[in-house]
C-alpha cells in the first residue's frame, strides 16, 4: 500500500501556521498590479499541515536519486560531489539578496566576482575575454555561433551557412546551429575521432565553424587537433570549443592554446554546482580579441579602481539572458577555484582520468570496449556482444543498477556505439566505490547469463519500474492528472 499522496490527504481549511489578524489595512491587490495581470480564483493548491508537507518534501527526497546518497557515473554529465561549503558561500546573503538592478557603486563586490571569475575562466582556456552571461551549455553555444555570424558579418563574409559538427557531437551542438539559422554538416568519424579527410572535404568557403568536444564524447583524445584547428581556419571558418568535458584537461591543455576562437564551460559540470534536477546551471563563454567586440553585453570593466557595467560595445551580439546570467552558480565556482587553486584543478584532472582509465580497465573483459584507451575522464563500454548472446541490453544493465543504489550510466549515446555504456566516474570517487562499481556490473552482467528475465524486469527496488521513455519524451505529463 503506497503513502498517501498530499493532495489524497488535502483538506480545504488545512494550514502549516495560523498567524493572527494583521492590524494594517491591506492595500486592494488591484492597486498595486494592472488588473488584467490578476488572476481571476486563487490557483488550487493542496491544502495541508506542516507535518504533511514535510513529510511530502522528505519522501520526495527519498524517491530522488542524488549525488550525496550514492555513486553517480552519468557520462558526459560530470557528476561529481559538490563540496558544501560552495553551498555556504552561495547562499551568503551580500550575493544571494543583492538585487540584481543595484547601481554599480554598490555593487563592487559581485561586479569583482564577476570580472575575477571572467579572468580565471579565461586563463583556464587560454582565452582573451569571457562573458558569465549564458545559463546553460547549450545558450553558451548559441552565443557563440551567433557571435560566429556576427563576425563573418562585420567582414562583409555573408555567404557562410554550414557549420560542421562530429557524429559524436552531443545533441546540443547541431541544435545551436540549427537556431542561429545555419545548417549542421554532419561528417563521419573514424576510430572515434575525426577524419581528417571527411573534415577536408566537408569544408569549404561557405562554412562558418566547426564545432568540436575534446576530449570527446568518447573520452577521446583528438589527436590530430592542431592540424584540424589549422583546416578550419585556412577555410576561413571559426573552431569552436565545446568544454563540456573541461574536467578532463585543466592546468595540462587549453583550447586556446589549441587554436580555438570561441568555448563554454559548463560551471554545473566541471566546477561543482549540483545539477541534474534540470538547473540552474551556468555556460560561460570565453574568446580570443577578434571575437571579444561581439561579446554580450553589458560587461564588468574596471575603470581607475572602480567596477562598473559597460554597454558600449556596438558590435554586440546584445543579451543572452536577463541580467547577468545565473549569478550564484557562479559564486559557487568562484569559490570552487578558490579553495582548489592552480595545482588543484590540475589534480582534479589527473584523478578523473586516472578513475576513468581504471574503471574501463577493470571492466573490458566484462562488457565490450569499441575504442581502446587511454581514456580522458570518461570511458565508453557497450553491451553488444552481451545483447546478440543474452538478448541483455545496455538499458537493462542501466536499470538493474538502480537496484543497487548507483545512478545509471548515459546510455546509446554516443550515437555511433551501438549498446553504449558511457561511463564518467569523476575524481570525487574512491577507489573502494569504484571497485564496487566494477563488482556490480561483473554481477549483472553474470546475471544476464543465468537469469535474463529477473534483469529485463528491473529494478525491482525503485518506487517507478519500467517506464515508457519514448512517450515520457515526446508527450510529457507535465501536471497531476
Ligand atoms: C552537457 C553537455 C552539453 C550541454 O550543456 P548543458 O549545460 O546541459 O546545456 C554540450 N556538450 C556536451 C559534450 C555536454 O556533455
Amino acid at each position: 500500500m503506497p503513502q498517501p499522496t498530499l493532495l489524497s490527504i488535502a483538506q480545504t481549511g488545512k494550514r502549516c501556521t495560523r498567524l493572527p489578524a494583521g492590524d494594517v489595512p491591506e492595500r486592494d491587490l488591484a492597486d498595486l498590479v494592472p488588473v488584467h495581470h490578476l488572476r481571476e480564483a486563487s490557483p488550487r493548491l493542496p491544502e495541508v499541515s506542516e507535518p504533511e508537507i514535510a513529510r511530502h518534501y522528505a519522501l520526495l527526497a527519498r524517491d530522488t536519486f542524488n549525488i550525496d546518497r550514492g555513486f553517480y557515473p552519468l557520462g558526459s554529465c560530470t557528476m561529481k560531489y559538490n563540496p558544501k561549503v560552495n553551498e555556504r558561500i552561495a547562499a551568503m546573503p551580500g550575493w544571494a539578496l543583492l538585487h540584481p538592478d543595484t547601481p554599480a557603486p554598490h555593487a563592487q563586490g559581485t561586479l569583482r566576482l564577476i570580472r575575477e571569475l571572467e579572468g580565471w575562466l579565461a586563463e583556464l582556456g587560454g582565452m582573451d575575454a569571457a562573458t558569465l552571461q549564458p545559463p546553460a551549455g547549450a545558450a553558451g553555444e548559441f552565443c557563440c555561433v551567433r557571435m560566429f555570424r556576427a563576425y563573418h558579418d562585420s567582414r562583409g563574409d555573408e555567404r557562410r551557412t554550414r557549420i560542421i559538427v562530429p557524429d559524436s557531437a552531443h545533441g546540443t551542438n547541431p541544435a545551436s546551429v540549427t537556431r542561429c539559422a545555419y545548417t549542421a554538416t554532419t561528417i563521419r568519424s573514424s576510430g572515434g575521432r575525426v577524419d581528417l579527410g571527411e573534415l577536408g572535404r566537408a569544408l569549404g568557403d561557405d562554412v562558418a565553424g566547426v564545432m568540436l568536444t575534446n576530449p570527446n564524447t568518447l573520452g577521446l583524445f583528438e589527436t590530430d587537433i592542431l592540424q584540424i584547428v589549422q583546416m578550419v581556419h585556412a577555410a576561413g571558418a571559426m573552431a569552436y570549443y565545446d568544454g563540456a568535458n573541461m574536467n578532463a584537461i585543466m592546468g595540462y591543455a587549453r583550447p586556446g592554446d589549441m587554436g580555438f576562437d570561441a568555448m563554454h564551460f559548463n560551471l554545473h559540470k566541471t566546477f561543482a554546482t549540483p545539477h541534474g534536477g534540470g538547473g540552474p546551471g551556468a555556460g560561460p563563454v570565453a574568446v580570443k580579441e577578434h571575437l571579444a567586440p561581439f561579446l554580450p553585453v553589458p560587461r564588468a570593466v574596471e575603470r581607475d579602481g572602480a567596477l562598473d557595467w559597460d554597454w558600449d560595445y556596438p558590435q554586440s551580439i546584445g543579451r543572452v539572458h536577463s541580467y547577468h546570467g545565473n549569478f550564484l552558480v557562479a559564486v559557487r565556482a568562484y569559490a570552487y577555484l578558490l579553495t582548489h587553486g592552480a595545482e588543484g584543478l590540475r589534480r582534479v584532472s589527473e584523478a578523473a582520468v586516472l578513475n576513468a582509465n581504471y574503471l574501463a580497465e577493470a571492466l573490458k573483459d566484462t562488457l565490450d570496449l569499441p575504442h581502446a584507451g587511454p581514456f580522458m575522464h570518461e570511458c565508453v563500454l557497450s553491451a553488444q556482444s552481451l545483447a546478440s548472446e543474452t538478448g541483455i541490453r545496455a538499458l537493462d544493465i542501466a536499470k538493474a543498477l538502480i537496484d543497487y543504489g548507483v545512478h545509471a550510466p548515459t546510455v546509446y549515446f554516443p550515437l555511433i556505439v551501438k549498446e553504449a555504456i558511457m561511463v564518467e566516474p569523476t575524481e570525487t570517487e574512491s577507489k573502494a566505490t569504484l571497485d564496487w562499481f566494477i563488482a556490480i556490473v561483473r554481477e549483472i552482467v553474470e546475471q544476464a547469463r543465468s537469469d535474463p528475465q529477473l534483469l529485463r524486469e528491473a529494478p525491482h527496488h525503485a518506487s517507478v519500474r519500467r517506464v515508457d521513455e519514448a512517450t515520457a519524451a515526446r508527450h510529457p505529463k507535465l501536471t497531476w492528472g
